[in-house]
């Protein structure tokens, strides 16, 4: 009985053992399954992080560079706009040389086209209608107006100026003509030219010694077109210069004076011309013109390969 027991007694222990070693054995394998799987998640975790971190480093460099961009865009549209301030500045100028009212206008564009049509006018009628003087630095020895005659001494209205040049001084176109008349004499007017300039003007020169152009001859201004004299009756050396429009004489001394910064000046001390009606016809020319030329730049860029 004791025996038994005893077998018994070992035999529960043996069992006993080899479950508990059973347990101790999945015990192992179970925490050496965790150890593993911490490892390998650590493992893992780590090259998540270089990633992450590479990726960090990569997006830092591309905010760097973007922030640098930025910058230099910022600067470079700051620069546009004081550009563009300038040349709205500069306009400004322009437009107030011009005596133009930009208030209602503030696009550019518009002010750009706008200014470029006065100047235009301005120049087409400085080019077309006498300006300035025909002979350089002159003093004036008659002006227009009645007076008595140097030669005859009787009374008589001096249609033109006088200028004391000596013979020989060079004659300008005061602006863009034809040549109408080249009538050599040694009576009255003596050697005399004149021109028939546009919208109805013309100049003449008197007491002339040589012409440099002959008659039908189209002339620029500011082209030579004869040399002052004595011819005819005259008292010495000078030149007579008369401006007329439709054969009125008028006084030269108005176009004489009349240039790009007192341009107004002509309508007021000129009376008995549709200044306005001029002005408009050659605004319509102008900015045809203006706008042609814009199209014709369209139109070749366009048929550009
Ligand atoms: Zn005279």
């Amino acid at each position: 009985m004791h025996g038994s027991k005893h077998f018994s007694f070992g035999k529960r222990t043996r069992h006993t053992f080899k479950f508990a070693s059973y347990i101790f054995l999945l015990a192992v394998i179970l925490a050496a399954a965790v150890i593993y799987y911490l490892v390998t998640d650590a493992e893992f975790s780590k090259l998540k992080m270089q990633e992450l971190e590479n990726k960090s480093t990569s997006l830092t460099r591309e905010i760097t560079s973007l922030t640098a961009l930025k910058v230099s865009l910022e600067s470079d549209l700051l620069e546009r706009e004081e550009r563009i301030q300038s040349v709205s500045d500069r306009l400004g100028d322009l437009e107030s040389l011009l005596d133009m009212d930009n208030t209602d206008t503030t696009e550019l564009e518009s002010r750009l086209d706008i200014a470029a049509i006065h100047s235009s006018i301005r120049v087409a009628m400085l080019t077309q209608i006498p300006s300035g003087a025909p002979v350089i630095n002159a003093r004036t020895s008659s002006g227009y107006g009645e007076r008595i005659h140097p030669v005859t001494g009787i009374k008589k209205f001096h249609r033109g100026q006088d200028f004391a040049v000596n013979t020989g001084t060079r004659i300008y176109a005061p602006a863009d003509g034809t040549v109408e008349i080249i009538r050599p004499s040694n009576q009255g007017s003596g050697n005399y030219l004149r021109l028939l300039h546009g919208y109805g003007f013309s100049s003449s020169y008197s007491h002339l010694s040589k012409f440099a152009v002959k008659k039908g001859d189209f002339i620029k201004k500011g082209d030579l077109i004869a040399y002052s004299g004595n011819s005819g009756l005259s008292s010495g050396p000078h030149l007579h210069y008369e401006v007329r429009f439709i054969g009125r004489a008028l006084n030269p001394k108005s176009f004489l004076d009349w240039n790009v910064d007192n341009f107004d000046s002509i309508f007021e001390n000129v009376r008995g011309i549709g200044w306005e009606s001029l002005v408009d016809t050659i605004e319509l020319r102008v900015s045809h013109q203006l706008q042609l030329s814009s199209q014709k730049v369209a139109l070749s860029t366009d048929t550009l390969p």
